[in-house]
Formats: C-alpha cells, sequence, structure tokens
C-alpha cells in the first residue's frame, strides 16, 4: 500500500469547467473586417452540424426565453424569436434582443468577445436608425478568394451596414440578391451556410474582372470599418456626454481657425452648422454615424480612433496641431 500511494496521486485532477458549445473563435475581432454575430450564430451551429433554427431553439432560446411560456417557443420560429422581420432586421445592431443573445451565447461558449460581432457598445452614442441593411449583403470576390485559399468563409460585420455599399479591396459592389434564384436572403436564416444561399443553397463567391469607381464612397466605408475595429477597446460602458464634450470641442476648434484664415469657411461651414443642429437637438443622444461622426472626422482631419480613444486633451493638442492653432481653452 505504501509503495502505491508513493507512485499514485490520488487528488482528484482538476478538470478546467467545460464550456456546453464550441467556444469557437469568431473572426478578425479588433479589424474592420471583424465578423457579424449573424455570421457567428450560423458557423456556430454548422461546427455542431446543426441547422442555425436548431441550436437557436434547442440550446439558446430557452435561456433566452427563461420567463416565459415554453411551449410558447414550439410556435415561433427562428426570424420570429430574434425579431428578424423587416422592420426589425438588425440583429447585428444594439437592439435588446441583440444583447440577450450575446449574453447567452458568452455563456454557452465561455466567450467575452462575442459583443464586439455587434454594435452593443456603441449604445447611447450612435444613432442606430436606418444604419443597417434590410438583407445580407456580400463581396462574391472575397468569398471566392477566401475558397481558393482555404480560409474560413464567414460574413463581415461591415456588410451589414447600408453605407458599406462597395468591397474596397475588389472594388465591387456589394450584391444583395442570390444569382442562382434572384432571392434577397434573410439576415437569419433557418439554415444558412456561410458564403452560400440560403434559399437554393447555392455558392454565392464569384471571380469578378474590372473595378468599379468608388472613390466617393470611400470616407464612409473606412470610417464603419474604423468604428467596428475599436470597438473591443472602448470598453463596456461608453459615456455619451464625453462624445459630446469632444463634439463642442471640434466646433471651438473650428470657429477658431476660421477666425484666423477666412479660407476654411467654404469647407467647414455645412458641417459646423451641422454640429450645433446636433448639439442642440440631441444633447446627450446619440448621434448620426455617417451624417455627422463620420463627415466631423474628415473635416478634422482625425480618425475614429482619435476622436473616441483619446482623451480630452490629446485630442485637443491633436485639433489644434492639425489647424496651426494655439488655444488655451
Ligand atoms: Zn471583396
Ligand atoms: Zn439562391
Amino acid at each position: 500500500m505504501t509503495i502505491y500511494l508513493e507512485h499514485w496521486n490520488l487528488k482528484p485532477l482538476e478538470i478546467p469547467q467545460r464550456s456546453r458549445l464550441f467556444s469557437l473563435e469568431p473572426v478578425a475581432v479588433g479589424t474592420p473586417y471583424t465578423e457579424s454575430l449573424s455570421s457567428y450564430l450560423h458557423r456556430l451551429a454548422q461546427a455542431h452540424c446543426l441547422t442555425s433554427q436548431k441550436l437557436v431553439m434547442g440550446e439558446i432560446a430557452p435561456l433566452i426565453l427563461i420567463f416565459e411560456d415554453k411551449s410558447e417557443l414550439l410556435s415561433k420560429n427562428l426570424s420570429h424569436l430574434l425579431g428578424n422581420s423587416d422592420a426589425k432586421p438588425t440583429i447585428n445592431g444594439m437592439r435588446e434582443m441583440t444583447a440577450k443573445l450575446v449574453t447567452v451565447l458568452e455563456e454557452l461558449t465561455m466567450r467575452q468577445d462575442l459583443r464586439f460581432l455587434t454594435l452593443l457598445s456603441w449604445k447611447g452614442m450612435i444613432y442606430d436608425k436606418g444604419l443597417f441593411r434590410n438583407y445580407r449583403a456580400w463581396c462574391p470576390c472575397c468569398w471566392e478568394e477566401w475558397k481558393q485559399e482555404n480560409k474560413t468563409i464567414y460574413e463581415p460585420l461591415s456588410w451589414s451596414f447600408k453605407d458599406v455599399e462597395f468591397c474596397l479591396i475588389h472594388k465591387q459592389r456589394l450584391i444583395e440578391e442570390c444569382p442562382h434564384c434572384g432571392s434577397r436572403l434573410p439576415v437569419m436564416a433557418r439554415f444558412s451556410p456561410a458564403g452560400f444561399c440560403s434559399r437554393c443553397y447555392g455558392w454565392l463567391g464569384q471571380e469578378i474582372k474590372g473595378e468599379e469607381e468608388i472613390e466617393k464612397y470611400r470616407v464612409n466605408i473606412q470610417g464603419i470599418g474604423e468604428l467596428i475595429a475599436i470597438t473591443p477597446k472602448i470598453g463596456y460602458e461608453p459615456i455619451p456626454i464625453e462624445l459630446t464634450r469632444k463634439l463642442q470641442l471640434i466646433l471651438l476648434v473650428f470657429e477658431q481657425a476660421i477666425g484666423k484664415d477666412l479660407r476654411f469657411l467654404g469647407d467647414l461651414q455645412g458641417i459646423m452648422e451641422q454640429l450645433r443642429i446636433a448639439a442642440k437637438q440631441h444633447q446627450n443622444k446619440p448621434y448620426h454615424l455617417v451624417k455627422l461622426i463620420i463627415p466631423v472626422c474628415e473635416k478634422a482631419k482625425i480618425s475614429m480612433s482619435q476622436l473616441f480613444l483619446a482623451n480630452f486633451k490629446e485630442l485637443s493638442e491633436i485639433l489644434f496641431e492639425n489647424f496651426g492653432l494655439n488655444l488655451h481653452l
């Protein structure tokens, strides 16, 4: 017995906690090409050899509807459960259902980075109405290329935005209709394998020769990409009042720049008027991303990360330098 105890450790093994679902890693978090939550959900279902409908109804819905009558579940389908009607297609945005879905998925996969696949972190800062498309959109060249290179096929969050009309890499307009069956495809479908049509299951990747003129769309697309990329850095508690203060600072800098050199007037007048209206109307309510925040950054010659991540003092210094000012606030 003594010999036995010397050679065998009888203490029970410490087994780390296991996740109920695979802890599948989302693609490209922290970059402009971050995967969307809907894409992640579909890939997670595929990893378990399940349809998205089965995964949601079997594992996710019971946790989301914990206080509701379970028998009601049977009468619902995926679209109804996730509020995926034409009027509310924005599961990748900042809606209440998005937050519930993220919480449950993070619990089931034991991951902490799934909220960055949505715009949840920007709630209160960015106005989400009209920001997202009603249907899926994709760059066929990206998918064809990833397939050829054996890369993960997924949908970047940026493709959910209405103002991302082109792929900056391939200079192609994003496609919204299946070339095989002509259908427009819902963001959440019963079975939606990455890169395929959820109606006819045709492959949606395609090599296209030639490039389109995209320069006038570039600012918005890059701005949205940058916003997505910095999402993990802004943390979980955005403070809308800080953004309001920074926008007021930018307005002040614009006024000083014009005071110093009238040539700035023509370029800045329009955006200054918008900033004044926004400051008056919005107070601490969310701001319009494409109509206000992105053009303000462009005119102020700052990046989205400078606007959101620099503190007030750092931002002041950047702005003063950009406009050759020597200010004391
Ligand atoms: Zn592309
Ligand atoms: Zn199709």
